[in-house]
């Protein structure tokens, strides 16, 4: 899809071809579906037990036992956040952005939940409440929160610029996790994955099909909840690209500090049981 017409020659059934209509590649009419009701319902009575202050331009771990919640704040101004989730026992299960996008679309929001890499294929988490629901998609095509995106790193820093910036939120998530496993840098760096862009307001262009983003509408007192399905470790890093309303993996963006909660329920939700993983026997066979 690059538009070079001149090398290539279209088929005179190309309109017929481009009209045919898409099908939904994973429909979900069958994935079981969280009890949204029983979850906003267990919040009654709950008590906040731990509050992270993630810096500007830096990354913050955080634990959540299976049936809490967590809530991620915007406090002081508008704010990026990248988020990285891994199974608190075994950072080999960690969040899987692209089979969560080819699930819920790409960008989550309330009901959606953040599925685990294979083969362990589980729901770690279910967002349970989104002020910025109001947005849905601009005129642009733009939302919040996207699964689309990757991360800010400094190796495509590097590739388009040839200079160093060390704060990109790859780095940032890389020395958090470091600090609370209490292992090299270069030891956990694997272990980050693709995103969620909390609050970031992204999109495609129509034309070109190139990844975009704009001004994040997220103020102060915002929040985007999540109810824990396994035991969370998380990281979360406050974007150096601050809004990301112009640029990112440099200092001259302003940024606001990030706030995140976790909130212990009285009780789990009603009827709530822990996912296990993934039963698929793994046999693989021919
Ligand atoms: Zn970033």
């Amino acid at each position: 899809m690059k538009r070079a017409p001149h090398e290539v020659t279209e088929p005179q059934d190309a309109e017929a071809r481009r009209k045919i209509r898409p099908v939904i590649c994973y429909p979900v009419d069958t994935l079981p579906r969280p009890d949204l009701a029983a979850y906003q319902a267990a919040r009654d009575g709950w008590e906040k037990v731990d509050e992270v202050v993630v810096p500007p331009r830096e990354a913050r771990c955080f634990r959540v036992p299976a049936g809490s919640f967590f809530r991620i704040v915007s406090i002081e101004g508008p704010q990026v956040g990248d988020l990285n989730l891994w199974s608190a026992g075994d950072v080999n299960e960690r969040f899987f952005s692209g089979k969560t996008r080819a699930l819920h679309g790409t960008h989550l929001s309330t009901g959606d939940q953040l599925w685990s890499c294979l083969p362990y294929l589980r729901a770690m988490a279910t967002i349970t409440h989104d002020t910025l629901d109001w947005y849905g998609f601009d005129e642009f095509g733009g939302s919040v929160h996207d699964v689309i995106g990757t991360r800010c790193d400094p190796y495509t820093h590097k590739l388009l610029s040839g200079n160093e910036y060390h704060h990109c939120c790859h780095s940032n998530l890389t020395r958090a996790l470091s600090e609370r496993l209490g292992k090299p840098k270069q030891e956990v760096e694997p272990a980050v994955h693709d995103v969620l862009n909390v609050f970031m307001c992204t999109g495609f262009t129509r034309d070109t099909g190139q990844y975009f983003m704009k001004a994040s509408p997220v103020r102060p007192g915002d929040y985007l909840e999540f109810f824990a399905e396994i035991d969370l470790l998380g990281a979360l890093s406050a974007c150096p690209g601050g809004d990301c309303s112009a640029e990112h993996s440099s200092d001259a963006a302003v940024c606001h500090p990030l706030l995140v909660e976790v909130y212990r329920p009285k009780a789990p939700p009603a009827g709530w049981a822990s996912p296990a993983r993934n039963g698929y026997s793994r046999r693989h066979e021919d």
